[in-house]
């Protein structure tokens, strides 16, 4: 299966991302973990990332266009893969359709995960305290919220034209949610 986890920052998408791993066979592909690894091992790309990560901004298409290209194509990746904050914009999406589409292939599903932004908020500072990441303070978060509903959430009707568009309440625990997913995935297994 080819997915791809849709949301805002802090919908939950990376530990779904990781609940859905275990168990099904599928790779978990993050952007946004490759690229603090980049930042942490601080190579070029990680360099040029962080000026826009610690902004709450997008690192810009043809950079992680190029990633992605490039990850796919490894062997993990042909059992299925999982796609966690990627594609975020109209151009990243065309280019993943145009890469799949090379190869016969096409996205299988796309999972929104559906949260308000007062539960982002909430989750995102919860996450502050326990990971320390950077960019989530609150005025970048609230800045990676606006850049999520102007530039990524326009997505939701691209893929919704396709016909793979899934909406999940990622409102409730962590095991409710999956199970709302995996109930759409079982879904498409059928
Ligand atoms: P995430 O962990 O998915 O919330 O990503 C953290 C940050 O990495 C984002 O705020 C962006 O700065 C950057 N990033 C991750 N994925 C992408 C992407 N697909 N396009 C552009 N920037 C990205």
């Amino acid at each position: 299966m080819k997915l791809i986890l849709f949301g805002p920052p802090g919908a939950g998408k990376g530990t779904q991302a990781n609940k859905i791993e275990d168990n099904y066979d599928t790779a978990h592909i993050s952007t946004g973990d490759m690229l603090r690894s980049a930042v942490k091992n601080g190579t070029e790309l990680g360099r040029l990332a962080k000026s826009y990560m610690d902004k709450g901004e997008l690192v810009p298409d043809g950079v992680v266009i190029g990633i992605i290209k490039d990850r796919i194509s490894e062997s993990d990746a042909k059992k299925g893969f999982m796609l966690d904050g990627f594609p975020r914009t109209v151009p990243q999406a065309e280019a993943l359709s145009e890469m799949l589409n090379s190869q016969g292939e096409s996205i299988d599903a796309v999972i929104s995960i559906e949260v308000d932004d007062r539960e982002i908020i909430t989750r995102i500072l919860e996450r502050q305290k326990i990971e320390g990441r950077q960019d989530d303070t609150e005025d970048v978060v609230r800045n990676r919220l606006d850049v999520y509903r102007n530039q990524t959430e326009p997505l939701k009707s691209y893929y919704g034209d396709e016909g793979v568009l899934y909406e999940v309440d990622g409102m409730g625990t962590v095991d409710e949610v999956f199970e709302r997913i995996d109930s759409v995935l079982a879904g498409l297994k059928a």
